[in-house]
């Protein structure tokens, strides 16, 4: 198996995207921890799913964007288990409104978990990954950071910034025998893109090419590959997701 003996801790792991990373990092025979912001029953149905097929699972319950609270699960990750080799940043949320409707709070919010939960997370698993002198990062960015988006100027900024950390941070920890990629996503069916009308959903697959949505497993299987010994010559890039949406 690829990963075997790995450790790997993918961020908002209770649903949608970071779910079936947390499934296929584990299939593939890393051992996975699955943080999530609330939902612990969604997170126990992952843990129990990967234990039920033979694989290690723990739960990592914290909010991304309060630092001390990232320090002490990863800490405690390290401890259970030795190491941190893969660290996947998914966690994600959207508070969507017109510029001139989006409130202060909502831009911060966005901004404070998207953007500086992947700064919190990649510090802090980085200087464990420093010492081992290898580790694989992979950062959730989204289409909508390339090309931005009506009712989005939080999130795009937010995913837009974290392509910007990706590329340097691959370069301050390439040395030290660290990847750093992101991946942009299109759009993808989960809890987050559930709330569209199906007007608007109907109009978004209509522009893409290969004429579908996306499922949580074709981000997992980019997230495979990036963290598997088939990736070892790649960082700083940003692989779009999207069914070409993007082009
Ligand atoms: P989702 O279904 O809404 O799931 C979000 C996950 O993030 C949940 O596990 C949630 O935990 C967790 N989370 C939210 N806030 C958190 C916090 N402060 N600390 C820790 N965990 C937190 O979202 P998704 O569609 O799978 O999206 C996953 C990632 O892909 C996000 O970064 C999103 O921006 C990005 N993305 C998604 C799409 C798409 O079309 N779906 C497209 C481009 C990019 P709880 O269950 O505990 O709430």
């Amino acid at each position: 198996m690829a990963l075997n003996g790995k450790t790997a801790l993918v961020t908002g792991a209770s649903r949608g995207i970071g779910r079936a990373i947390a499934l296929r990092l584990a299939s593939d025979g890393a051992r996975v921890a699955i943080n999530f912001a609330g939902n612990l029953d969604k997170a126990r149905e992952v843990q129990s799913i990967i234990e039920g097929n033979g694989g290690q699972a723990m739960l990592a319950q914290c909010n991304v964007a309060d630092f001390n609270a990232v320090e002490n699960m990863i800490k405690s990750i390290v401890d259970a288990w030795g190491s941190i080799g893969i660290l996947v940043n998914n966690a994600g949320i959207t508070r969507d409104n017109l510029l001139l409707r989006m409130k202060p709070d909502d831009f911060d919010a966005v901004i404070d978990t998207n953007l500086k939960g992947v700064f919190n997370c990649t510090k802090v698993a980085s200087k464990f990954m420093i010492k081992q002198r290898s580790g694989r990062i992979v950062n959730m960015s989204s289409v909508v950071a390339l090309n931005g988006n009506v009712g989005q100027t939080n999130y795009a900024a937010a995913k837009a910034g974290i392509i910007g950390f990706t590329k340097s941070a691959a370069r301050e920890l390439a040395p030290r025998g660290i990847t750093v990629n992101a991946i942009a996503p299109g759009f993808i069916d989960t809890d987050m893109t559930a709330a569209m009308s199906d007007a608007v959903k109907q109009a978004t697959v209509e522009r893409i090419p290969l004429g579908r949505v996306g499922a949580p497993d074709d981000i997992a299987n980019a997230v495979a590959f990036l963290t598997s010994d088939q990736a070892t010559y790649i960082t700083g890039q940003v692989l779009a997701v999207d069914g070409g949406l993007s082009m």
